[in-house]
């Protein structure tokens, strides 16, 4: 794993290693200002790969390395999640599965919420955690590079705002009184030259964008 010689340059096309329409519109979000070629594995056909490693680093490397080999371009993958203290780090690299089989997050949510009451969880001190975000940029000959990003916070029920995807509504950042499902996306993950977003995906873009993205 090395710290880019990985350089991306206007007009250059990268695959974006992921299934998920959340995660891809706030991508296309992310990349806005930077003029390249985006296309996501989803549109070229590409298999999903089992995510079987036990840390967002190693789920995250699995997707982009699959992505890169499968399409023979550069790919980007994330692979993010909810780390919640009371629950000993739970659901982390398995919340995608907390939804069910279809991916369901109100389902998501409710277990959160559950496993919180079990663990008397009740007042906001008991009931903080974080998103966490690993990019990995991937070569098809195999090279590649990690940036994390991590976004604190208080879990809080019932769900609030419509906005965003998946446990967003359950989510209140550190040093807010919304949730990030009550936040405009702008807000969430906006990324600008000299200024660094907010949400766990917003920062680990920024690092990428330092490391690995060249602006004209
Ligand atoms: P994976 O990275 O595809 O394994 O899935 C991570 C899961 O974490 C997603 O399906 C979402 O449920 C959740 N997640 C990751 N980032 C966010 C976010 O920004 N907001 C809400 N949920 C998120």
């Amino acid at each position: 794993m090395s710290k880019s010689p990985l350089k991306l340059h206007s007009g250059d096309r990268l695959v974006l290693a992921t299934h998920n329409a959340g995660k891809l519109a706030e991508f296309q979000e992310l990349f806005e200002p930077f003029g390249l070629e985006l296309v996501s594995a989803g549109e070229l056909g590409l298999p999903e790969p089992d995510e079987t490693g036990t840390t967002f680093v190693e789920n995250a490397r699995i997707k982009a390395h699959s992505a890169a080999k499968g399409s023979g371009m550069m790919a980007l993958a994330d692979d993010s999640g909810l780390c919640v203290d009371a629950l000993g780090g739970k659901p982390g690299v398995y919340t995608a599965n907390w939804a069910g089989p279809n991916k369901d997050f109100s389902i998501g949510m409710r277990r959160v919420e559950d496993a919180l009451q079990a663990a008397n969880a009740t007042s906001p001190s008991q009931r903080h955690g974080s998103f966490n975000a690993t990019l990995c940029l991937a070569l098809p000959d195999g090279s590649d590079a990690v940036y994390e990003g991590v976004i604190n916070g208080t879990l809080v029920w019932p769900p609030r705002g419509k906005k965003g995807f998946g446990f967003d509504p359950v989510f209140m950042p550190e040093g807010y009184d919304i949730t990030f499902g009550e936040m405009p996306p702008e807000q969430k993950h906006s990324w600008s030259p000299g200024k660094v977003g907010l949400s766990h995906r917003a920062k680990a873009f920024a690092k990428f964008v330092e490391a690995a993205l060249e602006r004209d």
